[in-house]
Parts: C-alpha cells; structure tokens; sequence
C-alpha cells in the first residue's frame, strides 16, 4: 500500500498497485480534492492538483490508448 497525503487538507489516503508504475488521477477521500499523480517504486513521485475537466480529458485518452491497443 501507498500513502499519498493531500497537499489540501493532509488527509492520507491509500492505493495498492497491480503495477510498479502508476500516473493519473488521484481524488482525496476527505475533501474531495482532484490530482494527478505519479507513483513509481512503491513512493509518490508527484502530485499536482487538476480540475475535474482535466480528469475528463485523462479519461478519455485513457478510452482512446485502451482501444488502440486492442486488448478488449
Ligand atoms: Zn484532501
């Protein structure tokens, strides 16, 4: 498990990753707060706020790299 704290409010939350390597979007359980993150090596390398139009957009190319790469 990884602990990221929320630069807002100082709350840690936990994620548990399947891969080593793990860059989106990260939402504080507590305030609510949005950001992107970069976990590598079981540590949070980065974390910067992004609003919820950001997230929208992360998703969507999520949609579009998973279609591209044909695993369904
Ligand atoms: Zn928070």
């Amino acid at each position: 498990m990884i602990e990221i704290e929320c630069p807002d409010c100082e709350s840690i939350g936990k994620m548990s990753l399947a891969q080593t390597l793990y860059e989106g979007p990260y939402r504080c359980w507590k305030c609510r707060s949005l950001f992107q993150i970069v976990l590598a090596n079981d540590k949070l390398q980065s974390i910067k706020p992004i609003t919820e139009e950001e997230l929208e957009a992360w998703q969507e190319l999520q949609k579009l790299t998973r279609r591209d790469s044909g695993d369904d």
